[in-house]
């Protein structure tokens, strides 16, 4: 193909450029949002309620932890921004933060707990 062929289809690619990096744009602000509701009271509170019902007890390895903030209020079903599983008490698990940073991370583990979980 010629360049002179093929310089009028790149000029009509470029506005749909543009809508693609605008919707890329869009898309990454929505999958950020949900880190500012980390610090709102709601998050506080379904936090410390998750706590309290799993006795400040790692749901990994079973360790008893009265400083709460060395304690995590752990999805075990990733939310990825979805406020009805970010919002779910039932989706939160008490983790030390040892267990959180450490074993918590490995896939397989996910894998588990996410088949355990199931329908959420
Ligand atoms: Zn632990």
């Amino acid at each position: 193909m010629k360049v002179k062929q093929l310089k009028p289809r790149l000029q009509g690619l470029a506005p749909r450029v543009a809508i693609l990096k605008t919707d890329h744009d869009t898309r990454r602000r929505q999958q950020q949002a949900w880190r500012k509701w980390y610090y709102t009271a709601r998050w506080k509170r379904l936090r410390w309620q998750c706590l309290e019902r799993d006795l400040f007890t790692c749901q990994l390895c079973g360790r008893i932890e009265p400083e709460a903030s060395k304690l995590v209020a752990d999805h075990k079903v990733r939310h990825l921004g979805d406020p009805a599983k970010f919002w779910n008490l039932g989706n939160l698990q008490c983790l030390c933060k040892p267990c959180h940073d450490g074993a918590k991370q490995r896939a397989e583990y996910r894998d588990t707990v996410a088949r355990r979980v199931g329908g959420l």
